[in-house]
């Protein structure tokens, strides 16, 4: 483990969508979240994925225990959102993305599939397993959309 991997943590939830209106309005929404992300979690060395559909968001979120745990206290007191669920805290030996600091995934048809199929199957049961297999999903999604590699 390098200096930089010391105390590493990976942090994996899920949460309802919040947001309201048409396609735009939402879009918008989403684009000041990924430019606020980008922004803080860059001054934070947190680095991770988001992915959203119309009913829910996932969070792929990377980093020092201490610094995680404030950003996400702020993440989870966002009214964009609610009912968020943690999956998966844990210390991990390496960063999944370690050269995004907040990449947006889903673009692709097969990417939705994939997230909306998920939700479908599991319903997000059993915390731990699905946690690993929600990140495992989006790490999949990553590498498929080519924002990071296998
Ligand atoms: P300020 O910008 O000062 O806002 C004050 C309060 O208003 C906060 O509670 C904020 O959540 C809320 N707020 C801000 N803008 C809006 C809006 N347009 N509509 C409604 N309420 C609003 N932030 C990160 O730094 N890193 C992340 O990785 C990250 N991921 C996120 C993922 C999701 C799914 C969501 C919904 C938000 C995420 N955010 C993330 C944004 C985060 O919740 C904060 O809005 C942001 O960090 C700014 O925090 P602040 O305390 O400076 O809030």
């Amino acid at each position: 483990m390098t200096p930089d991997n010391r105390d590493l943590y990976r942090l994996v939830y899920y949460s309802r969508n919040r947001i309201e209106g048409p396609d735009d309005v939402v879009s918008r929404e989403i684009a000041a979240i990924l430019e606020i992300s980008q922004l803080n979690n860059t001054a934070d060395e947190i680095t991770g994925a988001l992915i959203f559909n119309s009913g829910i968001f996932a969070q792929v979120l990377e980093g020092r225990r201490d610094v995680l745990e404030q950003g996400f206290e702020r993440i989870q007191r966002d009214p964009r959102h609610s009912d968020v669920h943690v999956l998966f805290f844990f210390p991990v030996p390496e960063r999944a993305f370690p050269n995004w600091s907040m990449a947006f995934i889903g673009r692709s048809r097969r990417g939705q599939n994939l997230f909306a199929h998920l939700g479908d199957k599991t319903g997000f049961e059993e915390a731990r397993m699905q946690g690993e297999r929600l990140f495992s999903i989006m790490r999949e999604i990553a590498i498929d959309e080519e924002l990071i590699e296998a």
